[in-house]
């Protein structure tokens, strides 16, 4: 069997990528914490204190090339920031107004991965929904019950 780092390193490799202590920190992070979409800032300051000479520079080109290459989706749902996912299957997002939260929806989309829609050519493709998610809604819910 091999590690996870093992298995990071290979896909670096394999998008032409010098697997670097940095980029490989960087896409451990993106893949331990896929529920979070973090932000630039999340991952520099998850970083910082484990990578002394790691700098948001660093951070921000990195996030550039792994975008390049496919490896990650910048989500931004938000609409004020850009949050990063590592690169899965495509899936929508749903974002809490409440909590903030970004919450990944896996249902069937008539578009899939079509790379083109009634002639034009997609480039971009946003699943984003908004709303309040259902754990902001329970807890509405008991607080109105007391
Ligand atoms: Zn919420
Ligand atoms: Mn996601």
């Amino acid at each position: 069997m091999i590690s996870n780092m093992e298995r990071l390193k290979i896909l670096l490799t394999e998008k032409g990528l010098k697997p670097t202590y940095q980029r490989l920190k960087i896409l451990e992070y993106l893949d331990k914490h896929l529920d979070k979409h973090p932000t630039v800032d999340m991952i520099y300051e998850a970083l910082a204190n484990k990578i002394p000479t790691i700098s948001m520079t660093t951070v921000y080109n990195t996030l550039n090339a792994f975008q390049e290459k496919g490896l990650v989706n910048p989500v931004t749902i938000t609409g004020t920031e850009v949050r990063y996912d590592f690169l899965t299957l495509p899936h929508h997002h749903f974002l809490c107004k409440k909590c903030g939260k970004i919450i990944d929806i896996d249902i069937k989309c008539p578009i899939g991965d079509k790379k083109e829609i009634y002639g034009h050519r997609i480039d971009e493709f946003h699943r984003y929904i908004k709303g309040v998610c259902k754990y902001c809604l329970k807890k509405e819910k008991n607080k109105n019950k007391h």
